[in-house]
């Protein structure tokens, strides 16, 4: 099964190149690149370079380049989805097994709106009591606009390390509730 492109995205964007390669290589930083002797062929000057703000790897030596999944496929001898599965693991990342592509779309849709949800939760809190000393913070020592506060979407956090999940328990059995035929 294809690996969807989100996931390899989200994937990279967690990874470093220079972190997966130095549990490999031992590598000098020398100007704007990672140096070290490449792993691919045998030599005693390092003519293999890592570059971090590329994240590609390249060997002025053997030729041997790419990102972090190559890296992993050529120096573990494994096929692309077993390397994406070791880095996935590292990253801890759960790569989506077969034919859950959607799943995984579904999976972060709701991760997305519960995400949402929480924002509206703490931006809730600047109306309520609890917030009072939040808002007046925003708008008169901040000096910062309603619609300002509104488009950036600033809130309250409560002193309370479970309010969130209490308020996001509660109004799910709300939901629920009011789905059972009545
Ligand atoms: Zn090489």
């Amino acid at each position: 099964m294809a690996i969807p492109d989100q996931f390899l995205d989200e994937l990279s964007s967690r990874l470093n190149i220079v972190d997966v390669v130095s549990a490999y290589v031992p590598l000098t930083r020398k100007g704007g690149n990672y140096w070290g002797l490449c792993p691919f062929h045998r030599e005693k000057t390092p003519s293999f370079s890592v570059s971090e703000s590329k994240q590609i790897f390249h060997c002025f030596g053997c030729g041997k380049g790419g990102g972090a999944v190559r890296f992993v496929m050529e120096m573990e001898n494994l096929p692309f989805p077993e390397a994406v599965r070791k880095l996935a693991a590292q990253a801890g990342m759960e790569v989506p097994e077969d034919g859950s592509d959607g799943t995984w779309r579904e999976k972060r849709q709701r991760i997305l709106e519960l995400n949402k949800e929480a924002a509206r939760f703490y931006r809730a809190m600047l109306s309520q009591p609890e917030g009072e000393r939040v808002a007046e913070y925003i708008s008169r020592k901040r000096r910062i606009s309603p619609k300002f506060s509104a488009r950036f979407g600033l809130g309250a956090a409560p002193d309370a390390w479970d309010r969130l999940i209490l308020a996001m328990r509660e109004r799910a059995t709300t939901k629920q509730n009011s789905l059972r035929p009545g």
